[in-house]
């Protein structure tokens, strides 16, 4: 009988196992960490009672994907719950504007008629646009690459879409975050909204390929809102563990595994750091494939279709803060205490120097942030009329020259409150307690987290689509037999969606 050892429990690893134990496989999960997740994970780090989603807290992307269409029902039965929210998303601007986005498209176009009024029809014709492309797009993000099956869907695109319709999809793709908001928007505020949505990936507002998240994501808020977990995002990861437990599969904590076992350049087990190993016939690594050679006997490492796989690189890095709060912050754009997540950007121009300065090994002075206010729409993760703030920091240098991180970090953190304060006076006062992870804790957390880069791997289009992470490397397998590749650093990409998982899975269900 087959033996499948997955290094690794992120969400991909995890969905793997999950639907491989399903469809009545061996398999058994390898975490080197003391609980499961990776990059989603909950945990009342600042004080008893207030729940902090660590990492990753939108779950959109698991919502509408193929794990869950796969597993609804047994993830359910586990005890999955998601928090919808449809106030998903808003930017504040240092004048006191805002412009928050909520599944209401009316009410979107009342908020722009006050704020932007220029933009308003280009907002409708993008709205228009996601309906017409969804179809095509989505579906892409579910497929191998490349593929027969993606090669199909492309064909079908073209006859839907005709030439013009494609090559224009194609432009789409390429285009910068700028080039896509200055070519739609006239307003500052409505470029800024869309284009901060490039940079929760690795796209500063110039860089090639940041037009298609800007577009999905803004519009895509107004259209599908956004999930969250009920009592933290590890609810998934809890019901994730249950279905693969409940159909015969292991899990161990605290396992690092520090060799793939091979025999004439196939991989046949693992070992572990406490030395034991572990036979198999198959292996899937959910780990960032720029690690994987050190986890190779040098022969094969050292041969060059595995040694180039340096070559893949790193995105920026991110900071986490999370903080107890007594309330939630004042803004002086009061609309914004209702949203999920809150923007500070606060404009392009700012987006692009942030990129620079930190790509250049310098600290951003006005870096965006991602300020998520979960109990907003699930009061259960903190005591009674009490907040938590999950603040993500985009982007940050992966080494900073001169200094470390860890000399650095707490001052910085205050210098990111110090800026909030600015959009929301009276914020400090409400702070009761806090807990900084800088880029070099998430490293600490999980190392494909490297150097705090978020997202497995920098997505600029060199190392995205049919090339992530590298030629050679694509399809989910690595150039040895029988090791396969899951996780941020393969085709979809970063986020909590499982989708590499799901293709990994029914790689090996053949
Ligand atoms: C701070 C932060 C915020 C984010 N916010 C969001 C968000 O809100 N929404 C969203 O969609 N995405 C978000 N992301 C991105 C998303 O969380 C990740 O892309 C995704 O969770 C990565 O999943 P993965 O399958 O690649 O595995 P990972 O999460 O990287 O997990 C892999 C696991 O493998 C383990 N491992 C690695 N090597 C070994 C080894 N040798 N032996 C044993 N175990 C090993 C690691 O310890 C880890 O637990 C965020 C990421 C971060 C860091």
């Amino acid at each position: 009988m087959s033996k499948i050892v997955v290094i690794g429990s992120g969400i991909n690893g995890l969905s793997a196992a999950a639907l491989l134990a399903k469809k009545g496989k061996s398999v058994t999960v390898l975490e080197s960490a003391t609980e499961f997740g990776g990059a989603v994970r909950t945990e009342e780090v600042t004080l008893p009672g207030f729940k902090h989603d660590l990492f990753a807290t939108n779950l959109s992307l698991f919502a509408g994907g193929g794990v869950m269409a796969a597993l609804k029902d047994d993830l359910i039965r586990n005890g999955l719950e998601f928090v919808p929210s449809a106030k998903p998303y808003c930017s504040v601007f240092p004048d006191g504007k805002s412009i928050g986005i909520v599944m209401d498209r009316d009410a979107n176009i009342a908020t722009l008629t006050r704020v932007a009024p220029g933009d308003v029809e280009s907002w409708k014709s993008l709205t228009a646009k996601l309906g017409a492309l969804a179809p095509h797009l989505f579906p892409i993000l579910g497929t191998e690459l490349p593929s027969f099956a993606a090669a199909k869907s492309l064909y079908k695109t073209w006859r839907a879409i005709g030439t013009q319709g494609l090559f224009d999809l194609i432009r789409l793709l390429l285009q910068s975050s700028r080039a896509f908001t200055d070519e739609h928007f006239v307003h500052p505020e409505t470029k800024a909204l869309a284009a901060i949505w490039g940079m929760h990936l690795d796209y500063g507002p110039d860089i090639s390929g940041g037009a298609l998240f800007s577009f999905l994501e803004s519009i895509g808020g107004q259209e599908f809102g956004m999930v969250l977990g009920k009592g933290g995002a590890d609810n998934l990861i809890k019901a994730l563990v249950a279905v693969i437990k409940e159909n015969g599969g292991t899990l161990v904590s605290g396992a690092k595994v520090t060799e793939i076992l091979t025999n004439n350049g196939k991989a046949i087990g693992v070992k572990t750091a406490d030395g034991k190993v572990y036979e198999a016939t198959k292996i899937i690594a959910n780990v960032n494939p720029a690690l994987i050679p050190n986890l190779l006997p040098k022969n094969e490492a050292e041969k060059p279709e595995v040694a180039k796989i340096k070559n893949f690189r790193p995105g920026l890095g991110t900071m986490m803060i999370h903080l107890a709060l007594s309330d939630l912050p004042d803004w002086k754009a009061s609309e914004a205490r209702g949203f999920n997540y809150v923007h500070i950007a606060p404009y392009v121009d700012d987006l692009a120097m942030t990129y620079t300065v930190a790509a250049a090994g310098k600290l951003p002075t006005n870096p965006a942030l991602v300020i998520g206010q979960p109990t907003v729409s699930d009061p259960s993760r903190a005591p009674e009329g009490k907040h938590v703030l999950w603040i993500q920091v985009r982007v940050l240098p992966l080494e900073i020259t001169g200094t470390t991180w860890d000399q650095v970090g707490e001052e910085y953190a205050d210098q990111i409150i110090e800026n909030i304060e600015q959009y929301a006076p009276g914020f400090k006062e409400k702070i009761l307690s806090r807990k900084v992870l800088t880029p070099t804790d998430l490293e600490r957390y999980n190392a494909n987290l490297i150097k705090g880069d978020s997202l497995g791997g920098s997505h600029h289009p060199a190392q995205f689509f049919f090339l992530r992470p590298l030629p050679g490397w694509t399809g989910h397998k690595s150039p040895i037999e029988n090791l396969f590749i899951c996780g941020s650093g393969t085709w979809p990409g970063g986020g909590v969606g499982g989708g590499s998982g799901l293709m990994v899975a029914n790689l090996l269900s053949k």
